[in-house]
């Protein structure tokens, strides 16, 4: 099943856990390219 707000070819928002840098990437960066933390899609919902 699609999920029509995921586009894995669009770029899509990240933002780092750690410093909150906000990002557009079309692949999932490895890691913040201010502090180093981890990111994360901003259009997945974490609980
Ligand atoms: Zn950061």
């Amino acid at each position: 099943m699609m999920d029509p707000e995921y586009d894995p070819n669009a770029e899509n928002p990240y933002e780092c856990f750690m410093c909150g840098t906000a990002i557009e990437a079309r692949n999932n960066p490895d890691s913040c390219p201010n502090c180093g933390g981890e990111m994360r899609n901003r259009l997945i919902p974490v609980e």
